[in-house]
Order: C-alpha cells, then structure tokens, then sequence
C-alpha cells in the first residue's frame, strides 16, 4: 500500500521558481539562457530556481549532444524528469467519469472511464474514488514490474467539473449539468482519496492543458470555446488563466444574442447557450421538424440527411456561436481562439454561420484573430484536470 498522507511538497514556493518550472515543463529542454529570456527573468534569477529544483529531481539537466561543439563542452539542457512524480486527473461529465494518471510531464500513463449511475454528488464522489483506487493500483503495478526502488509519488488529484467553481475554496458552487450546488468537493474527495484535491472549471482545466501543450503554446493572449452540452470559454490574458474574481469569466454561452429570444436555463432570455447549446439544438429541431429526436447525435444526422428545418436550427446556433466569439475577440483582442468540444461533431453544420457572424460583429483588428477548430477527446479535459493538480504542486499562489 501506498503511504498516506503524502507530505512532500515543491521546494521553493517563489513564483519565479513556478515560472521557471513551467516554462521548462511546456518549451524545455531549454538552455538556461533560453530558460530566462522566455520567462523574461535573468539569468542569475534562474539559476536560483532551477537549483533546488534539480536537487529535489524535478529538473535534470543533461549536455546537449546534438548541439555538441568541434571544441569544449556542450551547453546544457534543463528539462523535467517526468518520472519523478505522478498525478491523477478526472473530467466529469453528465454521465460518465474520466480519469488519467499522467506523469509529472503530464504525459497520459494510463485512462480510464466510468459511467455514472446518478449524479448525486455522494454517488459522484464515489466513482472518482474507485476510479483513482484504480489509478493508484496502475501506478503501484507498472512499478512493481520495473523494480523501482523507491514508488513514484503521486503528488495530487485534478477534478475538473462544469460549472461555477471557486478553485480557491475548492467547492462547486452551481453546476447546471450536475444539478449541484454549494458542494465542497476538494474537501470530500481529499477525504476519500488521501490526496490533495484541486477542483476547477472543466473549461478553465482544458484552457490550462492547452497553454502548456496545445494550440495555445507560447501564446499570451487565447481563449478557448468549447460547443457541446453548453457553451464554454476559457481565457488566457496576459500568459494567465483567468479566474475572474467570484470565479466566473468568459461565460460566452449566456451572452445575450436575442433579449426576445428563448428562455434560458440561466433565466436570461437569447442567450448563445439557449439557441447553440445541444439541449437546445435537439428542442428547436424536434419543434421545427416534428420528428422525435433522442439526442444531438440524432439531431445531426438528421440536419446531415438535409432535412428541412433541422439545417436553419444549426445556421442559427453558428451565429449565435460566432456572435459570441467576436464579443471575446472584442473584448480581450487574443491572437488566437481555439474551438473545440463534443460539438465538433456538428460543425460542418455551421462553421460557415460561426465565421460569418464572427467576421461580422468583430470590429476592426479584432477580426484579424486567427479562429482554428481541434478535437479534443475528455481524455485531453481529464489532462486538463491533472495540469491543474501539477499547477497547485509547484505554485504557491494558488
Ligand atoms: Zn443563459
């Protein structure tokens, strides 16, 4: 059995040392030169972090042979040595678990999903604890078969939940799909699992994994709209996720497109959400067209089948999609918005509306942000859910 609680913690708690850190985990190996010019420290300021670092194994530096001169010695390089720590990261959803157990890298070892009998939170609780068990045993196998002296950590658990969620409490304040509100999750399964528990906004959580390994590398100013069962959008200003200041920032889906338009669950009318998100895409379709529809994977091959009607609804969603795109590309100005979400399925149903609408109602230069689509699997959003673990570990601010 593995030893609980596990104490160890990162050996500086200095934001340059979490700067440097994750600078090396996103863009490394690097030069410490390099180390420093892209983290805008100086040199002298790296060296003080990475020391400790190596010395605790978080960081090793090796000699760049690639690089390796016709006379003297090869520069060095500084990376993470993945294998020191392991991490654990769930995604909920409506009605299924997915869980990862990444390295300290963040490089998926083992996923994992479970569907979800009931959305209760006792019985949500409850899963995510036998899923990390599960987790945990995969980690204490492969080590058993390498002979390692000594375990391999692991260092903390991500959940990633939709919602308003206050990562600084730790607690789900109101998740619409879940039905919960006011539920202290990082406490609870801190208590089931032994591990420290970062809870966050499954969106915000993907925006991270992005930032650090995705399309939003090396990038200051992004954002990322998810389409699916809602409408989601994280935002990076200033190479920072953004949290705003009750936990609630960049909710394009409830961004007013229609004041006349349909009620919302939020009890706002023509909000993104309430013509684009999936609920309401199977409702407009089922009105328009009569046909009982089970789901939005029924609804697209029925708009894919060209019926009429079902095509108008999801012109309609690309819109309102766009609309609310260009209000973050008016707002904030990112370089790039990255679009992505289960409903991708649908978009060649209405990517010609989302650019349309978005080219519309950008003003000026706003316009001129680069719009791309990715496909990203839960199992990506469960790695999310780890970068946030990894993000708590190494920094002393969050
Ligand atoms: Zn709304």
């Amino acid at each position: 059995m593995r030893p609980t609680p596990r104490a160890e913690t990162f050996p500086v708690n200095t934001p340059a040392a979490s700067q440097v850190f994750t600078t090396v985990l996103s863009q490394g190996p690097l030069a410490r030169l390099e180390v420093a010019r892209r983290a805008g420290l100086s040199p002298a300021a790296v060296t003080k972090a990475v020391r400790p670092l190596i010395e605790a194994g978080y960081l090793v530096e090796d000699a760049d042979e690639a690089a390796r001169p016709a006379l003297g010695r090869p520069a060095n390089l500084v990376r993470v040595d993945g294998g020191r720590a392991l991490f654990i990261g769930v995604k909920v959803t409506g009605d299924e678990i997915i869980g990862v157990l990444t390295d300290l890298c963040c490089r998926i070892r083992v996923a994992r999903h479970v569907p979800l009998p009931d959305r209760a939170p006792k019985v949500v609780l409850a899963s995510i604890a036998d899923l990390v068990k599960e987790l945990l045993a995969e980690a204490d196998g492969a080590q058993a078969r390498t002979q390692d002296q000594d375990p391999v950590p692991v260092l903390g658990l991500g959940i990633a939940v939709s919602g308003d969620v206050d990562r600084g409490e730790g607690t789900v304040r109101y998740s619409p799909f879940l039905e919960w509100r006011d539920v202290p999750l990082a406490e609870l399964a801190a208590m089931t699992t032994g591990l420290p528990v970062t809870v966050d906004n499954d969106v915000r959580a993907l925006t991270v994994a992005e930032q650090w390994f995705g399309a939003g590398a090396g990038l200051s100013d992004f954002a990322v709209v998810t389409v699916g069962a809602g409408i989601g959008c994280g935002l990076v200003v200033h190479g920072r996720v953004v949290a705003g200041a009750h936990g609630v920032a960049g909710e394009i889906g409830h961004v007013t497109v229609d004041p006349a338009g349909r009620l919302c669950h939020c009890g706002n009318r023509g909000c993104v959400e309430a013509i684009a998100g999936e609920a309401a895409i199977v409702r407009q379709i089922r009105e328009a067209t009569g046909v009982e529809l089970a789901d939005a994977a029924e609804a697209v091959a029925l708009a894919h089948r060209g019926v009429a009607g079902a095509r108008e609804v999801y012109a309609r969603a690309g819109e309102a999609i766009g609309r609310g795109i260009a209000t973050v590309a008016n707002l904030l100005g990112p370089e790039r918005v990255i679009i992505s979400g289960e409903g991708l399925a649908a978009y060649d149903l209405f990517a010609e509306q989302i650019r349309e609408a978005f080219v519309a109602a950008a003003f000026g230069s706003a316009a001129q942000c680069d719009v791309l689509t990715r496909p990203l699997p839960f199992e990506e959003w469960a790695r999310g859910a780890a970068a946030t673990a990894i993000q708590s570990f190494i920094r002393a601010d969050v």
